[in-house]
């Protein structure tokens, strides 16, 4: 099978609780094993970075699921394009919390975090997806504690 990845991020909402995200999490956690579907869900103060790894239809089915969903708006396809392999393939869905994170700088990252919101250009997002996903992928090389 061919793999493929989709990147975008969204707004919450509401505020969301460590309940509310969760919840979220339970459910892809659940759902992506079964679709053979792995990724990343980060959250920060009321953003949303998500990347979906695993077969085109699945993920382009979920997507659609997704961008349904009104616990978040604002969902703006990043990248989408098929990879050689997965960046997290231990992870059913795994999950940063920005807010919750201690011992990093994360000044640079939030900023991006909302820039992505107003890129618009193909060539602009793709950049800064590749920079994103670095970053999760050391960070998860090298994980920092929670508060
Ligand atoms: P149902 O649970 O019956 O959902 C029915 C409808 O209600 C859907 O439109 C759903 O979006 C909405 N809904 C469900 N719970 C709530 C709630 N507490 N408040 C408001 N609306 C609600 N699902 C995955 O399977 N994998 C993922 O990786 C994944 N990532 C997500 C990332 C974000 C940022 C968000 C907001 C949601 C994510 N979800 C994910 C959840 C997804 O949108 C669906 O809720 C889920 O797939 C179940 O949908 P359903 O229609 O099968 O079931």
């Amino acid at each position: 099978m061919k793999l493929y990845q989709l990147i975008y991020v969204s707004k919450s909402s509401y505020p969301m609780s460590k309940d509310d995200l969760q919840e979220i999490l339970k459910t892809a956690q659940e759902n992506n094993a079964d679709q053979g579907i792995s990724g990343l869900l980060v959250y920060d103060r009321g953003h949303f970075f998500q990347v979906l790894e695993g077969g085109y239809n699945d993920v382009e089915t979920l997507f659609t699921q997704i961008q349904k969903d009104k616990r978040h708006s604002r969902v703006n396809r990043i990248v989408s394009s098929h990879i050689p392999e997965r960046y997290f393939s231990e992870w059913g869905m795994g999950f940063y919390n920005l807010d919750e994170m201690a011992e990093l700088d994360f000044f640079k990252l939030r900023k991006f975090m909302k820039s992505l919101h107003e890129v618009t250009s193909v060539e602009q997002k793709s950049k800064l997806a590749k920079y994103a996903l670095q970053i999760f992928v050391d960070l998860k090389q090298n994980p920092v504690s929670a508060v």
